[in-house]
């Protein structure tokens, strides 16, 4: 024996081969329940893959009794059987070169007995995926209840549930989602975060998803983010802006230089308005992108990206100072949070640079107070800020199955158009196309807020948010309510999705 007989491979049936790792440490997998006895392994010196049941220390994880059959005198050959039928299951998908062969032996296996119907678990899990991306989810939620796993989905911006799974799956279900991520698969007592690609779809397309994994007091709960749709969904003319917001986005996006801040609740959009900033940039004025984000969402070609959590202040700090140095031309800062980072960025601009984030606030007008809160000086926000944009998220109502019907005299009231009234508009409805949600996908409401040299005036004076608000409505900018309003006698939206926005 040399020393390789100590290493092992394992496959889990997604097309991997992970390893070699030393036997002991497959033991500690098996005993946490993440590396089932269903799995593949082989010794690193073997081209010949085994079943890991067969393998002293592999054999007895915590799941195998949840697999068995009632105990039984044969209960050894009831697993067996049993195996043999999951393992020949794991092999059906993402076939390797290598598999040819045990495939065969795996038949003989389970021919040789009933299949008890074990859980496909890499079939379950694919099927998951695959549904939320079908119906559009942008996550997929696995969570453990006290005595079943609930599989919930959020598709625009809605969270429901889509179906209920035995709670003797979750481990195994957890394990196999976390080798995905690429976490810690013995790792079952600290929040864990992964990340994989993913071809979904009959286009197969590739998809992004980040994952979060955390304990809770009913086992494992995991959450799947599905992430870029597709790039080409992240330019300007897609998010919804109106043809002026468009021109004075794109110009003040072209400029050499300073700030562009975006503000918005989570979810509401802000990442996807810039990146698109970005595209938009690096294809009519080609240059250094340099971004700090946490976490890098989307991919963008062209653009160095580099992902630093927000969370370790130092290293968040002293990475955008040696962005600094390193001479881009854009700089966008996935989100302003404090005194520092807002420093940063103001001296940024200050310097020659473009700089593009996002901060935490209500409003368009909110983002100067913010910047005045967090201790940067108005004579040193009127000199770099240049536009402020706040977005929302709205429901695109379905084109197919839309009901037109007429603006009632209150709800022209309550949008603030009460010449409106009678005006066409539309209800949901509901048909095949939108699984009969009646809406499909979203769109962006926009303000945008240049600083004038009248809206600068007043800044240095001190004006409160109020006051800028004003400002905005003397000058004819349009609100998220005005947009949002414009949306609904386009038909683009519903008046009970206007309603419900929160700025309302
Ligand atoms: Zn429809």
């Amino acid at each position: 024996m040399n020393d390789q007989s100590d290493q092992w491979y394992f496959e889990i049936g997604d097309g991997n081969t992970y390893g070699p790792y030393p036997l002991e440490k497959l033991q500690k997998w098996a005993a946490a329940g993440n590396l089932m006895p269903t799995h593949r392994v082989r010794q690193a010196d073997s081209q010949e893959w085994i079943i890991a049941a067969y393998v002293p220390g592999l054999e007895l994880t915590t799941t195998a009794p949840e697999f068995a059959t009632p105990s039984s005198d044969d209960e050894d050959a009831t697993l067996g059987k049993s195996l043999g039928a999951m393992v020949r299951g794991l092999g059906r998908k993402n076939k390797t070169d290598s598999e040819e062969k045990s495939d065969d032996s795996n038949d003989q296996a389970s021919n040789a007995t009933a299949p008890l119907e074990p859980p496909d678990i890499v079939g379950l899990c694919d099927e998951l995926l695959e549904t939320a991306f079908k119906l559009g989810a942008s996550d997929l939620h696995i969570d453990p209840e006290e005595n079943v796993i609930l599989i919930q989905i959020r598709v625009d911006g809605e969270l429901e549930p889509l179906k209920k799974l035995p709670k003797s799956i979750l481990a195994p279900l957890i394990g196999r989602f976390k080798i995905l991520s690429n976490m810690d698969i013995a790792e079952r007592r600290l929040p864990q975060d992964g990340r994989f690609v993913r071809e979904l779809g009959p286009d197969q397309r590739k998809i992004h998803l980040r994952s979060a994994c955390l304990p809770t007091t009913h086992g494992e709960r995991i959450t799947l983010r599905l992430l870029a749709l597709e790039t080409e969904q992240f330019t300007l003319n897609r998010l919804g802006m109106s043809e002026s917001a468009l021109k004075t986005f794109a110009h003040f996006t072209g400029q050499k230089q300073g700030l562009v801040l975006l503000t918005g609740p989570t979810g509401s959009g802000k990442s996807t308005t810039l990146y698109a900033a970005l595209r938009h940039r690096l294809a009519n004025h080609p240059g250094r992108i340099i971004t700090v984000e946490d976490p890098v969402e989307f991919d963008v070609v062209g653009v160095a990206q580099s992902e630093i959590d927000h969370g370790d202040k130092l290293r968040f700090d002293s990475a955008l100072r040696n962005i600094l140095r390193s001479d881009p031309d854009v700089i966008m800062i996935g989100e302003i949070r404090d005194h520092d980072s807002a420093d940063i960025a103001v001296k940024a601009a200050l310097t020659g640079h473009l700089v593009l984030s996002s901060l935490h606030t209500n409003s368009a007008a909110g983002v100067i107070t913010r910047m005045l809160d967090m201790g940067i000086q108005p004579y040193q926000v009127v000199a770099t800020l240049r536009l402020c944009i706040a977005q929302r998220l709205i429901r695109r109502l379905c084109p197919d199955c839309r009901k037109p019907r007429n603006l009632t005299p209150n709800e022209a009231k309550v949008i603030g158009r009460p010449q409106a009234e009678g005006a066409k508009i539309y209800d949901p409805g509901g048909c095949e196309k939108c699984n009969n949600r009646g809406y499909r996908g979203r769109i962006g409401l926009f303000e945008l807020l240049p600083i004038t040299q009248e809206l600068a005036r007043r800044i240095i004076d001190d004006c409160t948010e109020v006051e800028i608000s004003d400002y905005a409505r003397e000058q004819k900018i349009p609100s998220i309510r005005d947009d949002a309003a414009q949306k609904l006698l386009a038909g683009v939206t519903s008046y009970q999705e206007l309603v419900g926005v929160s700025a309302w």
